[in-house]
């Protein structure tokens, strides 16, 4: 045995913490990290939030898991306030984000296999793209590095580039089931797809008897200051993934259809163990108790003006370290002129917590309850950061 006895798939940072308050995350030894990684966009009520701790300890002493065997209360009004809330009539709850894009996937096929078009099977993603690290997922993902030495990548996903339309409409062929993408991509770098583009993705999967299927595990559940990203386009999906924010840091995920979408997914042909189970409700329900509350969301959507204003201003004071600054409501992005791997080491250093993505970006996740007060804090680290990477004199830090 090498190291640990645990897998050496995660590059893991020498830490560990011992409790969670709020944005704050504390060591055994009582170091305390301002926490803007928020366990990569899952703490969306930030740690211990005390609602959440009440409807897990609460449901955790009458009933944890029964299967769907049974019918499961919590399950059945999270379902229906989430179908209250979106454009979606039917809900499928899971344990993660990638199960919920497998259920995404298979809602897709079997519709259209139901609709008397079993050859049509096949999904068009886009470049930069993340959906999880199934075999399925991974392939819809099409990234080389997530791919390489599983064997043949899962047949029925077609990728093309980034944002282009045109090279999706030429993509769509005869076997063409689904167009799935990030409304706006995470992993990929915080980069948004512009709502023209929405726009323009509608009107070809309306135009070609496609589904529409947006992965909103990242950026859904309030994180963009709108409950759902898509709602900042006024394009709907005929079917989106949950995951992430939704469960605040309880395990858990849904997959959302409308009816026509969800017709195939008929009795047996899908399933799961403890997907919907009464804790994971429990917490669902009660992130949605707080996300739901009046105003909550146009705070969200203040705050992050506030932060992209403040980040502004650091980008301003180090163009030699910051290249740009990105994102919408509390994901953003700080695309780095230096390795993103380098300042989210030198922001750790300041107990700033932040999480790399793609295209060299620095992504940047607080709780979406976190403070204005926090918000001035985790500027100065940032500024600290960027000061400690930066070619320019000490002085100009200010
Ligand atoms: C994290 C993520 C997933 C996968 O979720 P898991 O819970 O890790 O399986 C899928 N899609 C997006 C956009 C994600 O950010």
């Amino acid at each position: 045995m090498s190291g640990s006895a645990l897998y050496e798939t995660f590059a893991r940072a020498p830490l560990s913490f011992e409790r969670g308050e709020g944005s704050w995350l504390v060591t055994a030894d009582g170091q305390r990290y301002l926490d803007f990684a928020g366990g990569i966009a899952v703490n969306s009520l930030g740690h211990a939030h005390p609602r959440l701790v009440a409807a897990l300890t609460e449901q955790a002493a009458k009933l944890w898991h029964v299967s769907n065997l049974y019918e499961i209360p919590g399950q059945r009004r999270l379902g229906e306030r989430l179908v209250e809330a979106t454009f979606a009539d039917k809900v499928f709850f899971t344990n993660s984000g990638a199960e919920a894009l497998e259920a995404a996937i298979k809602t897709a096929r079997r519709y259209h296999y139901v609709n008397g078009n079993p050859e049509r099977f096949r999904t068009i993603t886009f470049e930069g793209a993340f959906h999880g690290r199934t075999l399925a997922t991974i392939a819809a993902g099409g990234q080389a590095k997530y791919l390489e030495g599983f064997g043949p990548k899962a047949d029925g996903f077609d990728q093309v580039p980034f944002d282009d339309i045109d090279a999706a409409e030429k993509a769509i062929t005869s076997e063409t089931a689904a167009i799935l993408l990030e409304p706006v991509q995470g992993e990929g770098g915080v980069r948004a797809f512009p709502a023209e583009s929405l726009r323009r993705l509608r009107a070809l999967c309306d135009k070609h008897g496609l589904l529409l299927i947006f992965d909103e595990v990242q950026c859904g559940v309030g994180r963009t200051g709108k409950l759902f990203a898509y709602e900042w386009s006024g394009v709907a999906p005929d079917i989106m993934a949950i995951a992430k924010g939704i469960g605040g840091g309880f395990p858990m995920g849904a997959c959302l259809a409308t009816d026509a979408a969800a017709a195939g997914m008929t009795p047996g042909v899908h399933g799961t163990t403890f997907g919907g189970n009464p804790l994971a409700m429990a917490v669902g329900n009660a992130v949605l108790d707080v996300v739901l509350e009046e105003g909550f969301l146009d705070e969200v959507s203040r705050k992050s003006l506030l932060m992209k204003q403040g980040l502004a201003g650091v980008a301003d004071e180090f163009p030699d370290v910051i290249e740009e600054i990105r994102g919408t409501g509390l994901l953003l992005g700080i695309k780095c002129r230096v390795p993103n791997a380098k300042m989210n080491a030198a922001l750790r250093d300041e107990h700033l917590l932040t999480v790399p993505a793609g295209d060299n970006v620095i992504r940047l996740l607080p709780p979406l309850v976190v403070t204005d007060e926090e918000i001035r804090v985790a500027l100065d680290r940032i500024r600290a950061g960027a000061a400690a990477l930066s070619a320019a004199p000490v002085a100009a830090a200010g």
